[in-house]
């Protein structure tokens, strides 16, 4: 048998470190056993996928080294590797399963299934909604297929029983059958759930084992049935632990920053990112702390991963970065270093028009445009007092562009200049009040190049980083503050 592993991200955002970190055991795994990695792009959600996302976490698993042998950028026997573009092969197969009876159409509308899942609520009963819960009387169900109605294709689940999983670390895990509710194979648009489309794709493709987040455990038991349904073969499973922030919530970008574009443009080196990924729960057989990618495929055996929550912590990974710096790169290697970073002509190039206009010698670029290669800027409270605004007012208009920020869906100055005009009107500010605290923010200084631009250049996590980098130096935002934010902010929408 030929190991085929996979990594199966969904381009819904930024390229995210977790998903570096599950493509690089995937990868490790693979070349261990001489076999093969694969590329997937799960992009059935065709209302939050986008190709800049996708384009975005290609590029930054490349940066990082983690190369695939298959995929859709490079092809392969088992193609397309886009999801959306598979669509009839997961028609057919849901039409087989219909034809088994291991699934059905569902013709309920949402309003019938909050009412069933009200009323079992109100029994103190599972929420789980099984095929017969959703069974309508065998006249209406003629009649809405008759009528045409908007349906979904559900599966068969078992009423009761227990299922078991075996996964390749944790052993076996045992989950209710009443807590797993009939799940939708094909939404109403035609378009398959991740369930359907992941389980066909990961056997067509001849996948042999799933290491994948342990966020997705619940939903082993469907897939497990899945494969029983068909007669499919399953792959092992092997659910990795989440990583996490240092405070062991579950990482997110609202504590850290947690695209890879982030650590890129911060400047951490790719062969220090991936060895700070490979610790993360895993380590070399003689605990040594610095690797690289060659010696983890070498000396890798899954069964050293350790379940407890591995934390993601800038600060080692800084150290990490230093000592990369310092003991690995010659001064050759530095130079290309620093200039794949910032200073290659497309970097520079788009920073010169916000320069030209500003300066009158050639030596004043650097102070001026300094924040373009920099990380979080060196201020302090008092870079703050010539802004009019009261304290907490500044602290609510920081956080408020923070948040506004986290979900601008296209990263240009438009879409920026869009939140940024909206939170300006509701504060009853003129643009360049509100702009005045975010300018410092983000370029340091109260003279520089447009803010706007600037952002826009930066990206989103950097952006974001430096506005909550800026709140921090401000004495941060209290609980009590926080949660009185939350509240206005919600009603702002
Ligand atoms: N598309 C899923 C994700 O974004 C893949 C999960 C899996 O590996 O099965 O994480």
């Amino acid at each position: 048998m030929t190991v085929r592993t996979r990594i199966a991200p969904s381009p819904t955002g930024d390229p995210h470190v977790g998903t570096a970190y599950i493509a690089l055991f995937n990868l490790c795994f693979a070349r261990q056993h001489g076999g093969q990695f694969i590329l997937r792009i799960e992009d059935t959600d065709r209302v939050r996928s986008t190709p800049e996302s996708e384009q975005m976490i290609l590029d930054s698993l490349r940066w990082l080294g983690l190369d695939w042998d298959e995929g859709p950028d490079v092809g392969g026997p088992h193609g397309p590797y886009r999801q959306s573009e598979r669509g009839d092969i997961y028609a057919e197969y849901a039409r087989q399963l219909i034809e088994a009876g291991h699934a059905f159409k569902c013709y309920r509308t949402s309003e019938e299934l909050d009412e069933l899942r009200e009323a079992r609520k109100d029994a103190g009963m599972q929420l789980a909604l099984k095929p017969a819960d959703l069974a309508l009387p065998a006249e209406e169900q003629a009649r809405r297929e008759r009528e045409a109605w908007p349906h979904v294709v559900r599966m068969a689940v078992p009423a009761g029983g227990s299922c078991v999983i075996h996964d390749m670390l944790r052993g076996t895990i045992e989950v209710d059958w009443a807590q797993v509710d009939a799940q939708i194979l094909l939404k109403s648009d035609g378009m398959p759930t991740y369930h359907l489309a992941n389980v066909v794709d990961d056997h067509l493709m001849g996948i042999t084992h799933v290491l994948r987040g342990e966020e997705w455990i619940n939903s082993a038991p469907k897939h497990q049935l899945l494969y029983e349904y068909f007669g499919w073969e399953m792959p092992e499973l092997c659910h990795m632990p989440l990583l996490r922030n240092p405070d062991k919530s579950k990482l997110s970008k609202r504590k850290n920053p947690t695209s890879i574009n982030y650590y890129r443009r911060m400047g951490y080196l790719p062969q220090a990112v991936i060895n700070y990924l490979g610790r993360m729960g895993w380590s070399m057989p003689d605990e040594r702390e610095k690797f690289s990618l060659d010696e983890m495929m070498a000396h890798f055996d899954i069964q050293r991963v350790s379940l407890g929550g591995p934390v993601f912590d800038l600060e080692k990974l800084t150290w990490l970065n230093g000592l990369y710096i310092r003991e690995e790169l010659d001064d050759d290697a530095f130079l290309k270093a620093l200039m794949e970073w910032a200073f290659n002509e497309r970097y520079v190039k788009e920073i010169l028009p916000q320069v030209r206009p500003r300066v009158e010698t050639l030596s004043e670029v650097v102070p001026l445009a300094g924040h373009f290669f920099s990380g979080l800027p060196r201020i302090t409270e008092e870079n703050f007092d010539a802004v009019k605004l009261g304290h907490e007012d500044l602290l609510r208009l920081l956080q408020f562009l923070v948040w506004r920020f986290e979900v601008v869906p296209a990263w240009h100055k438009e879409s920026l200049l869009v939140e940024v005009k909206g939170l300006a009107a509701h504060f009853d500010l003129k643009m360049k009040e509100f702009l005045a605290p975010v300018f410092i923010a983000i370029t340091g200084s109260t003279a520089s190049t447009s803010v706007m631009d600037a952002m826009a250049i930066l990206g989103s996590d950097m952006t974001r980083a430096r506005l909550r980098h800026a709140i921090e130096v401000l004495g941060g935002v209290s609980k009590k503050q926080a949660k009185r934010f939350e509240k206005e902010f919600r009603e702002l929408e």
